[in-house]
């Protein structure tokens, strides 16, 4: 599921003015939509109505393109009439937040344990810097007792065998 979007079926609301330019019909205003997702820190709910500008030039005619210019990027009145759904998606998904949060300061969860910090403000774990746990490691193997005496053998032994 994707982090953040705007709900099928869910109402917006259209603001438009369409003016009759020479070119075309210029549609210009703003679209109001209830986006929902999830905040990318903490993964609580988010619900928050937004106000996305719009502002379109519908061609009666295609324009001659510029080489760097795609053609799907320009929109066209056809049969008298004009498709502003595209539009409307292109403005409202382009609004929406890479990175949404709940709150600008979120402070997200815990990477070690996903505790909420926000929940607990004095929330750590003792976590080792790499260079001390090598040295720990070295201390708890000195710690460790002798291995058990070799067995050596006395010089009898050796003499008793030959
Ligand atoms: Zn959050
Ligand atoms: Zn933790």
């Amino acid at each position: 599921m994707a982090l953040i979007g705007v709900q099928e079926g869910s109402e917006m609301e259209l603001d438009l003015r369409f003016e009759a330019v020479h070119e075309g019909i210029l549609v210009s205003g703003s679209v109001d939509v209830e986006v929902v997702g999830e905040c990318g820190r903490c993964l609580d709910p988010l619900r928050y109505g937004s106000s996305v500008d719009v502002q379109e030039l519908f061609y009666y005619d295609a324009p001659e393109l510029a080489e760097d210019e795609e053609e799907d990027a320009q929109r066209l009145v056809e049969n008298d009439a004009i498709d502003l759904e595209p539009v409307l998606r292109d403005a409202v998904v382009t609004s929406l937040p890479f990175q949404p949060v709940c709150r600008e300061d979120c402070q997200g969860l815990c990477a070690e344990c996903g505790a909420r910090l926000e929940d607990d403000p004095g929330h750590q774990h003792e976590v080792l810097d790499p260079r001390w746990a090598a040295l720990s490691g070295l201390a708890g193997a000195a710690a460790t007792p002798e291995a058990a005496e070799p067995d050596v053998k006395t010089e009898s032994d050796k003499r008793e065998e030959s």
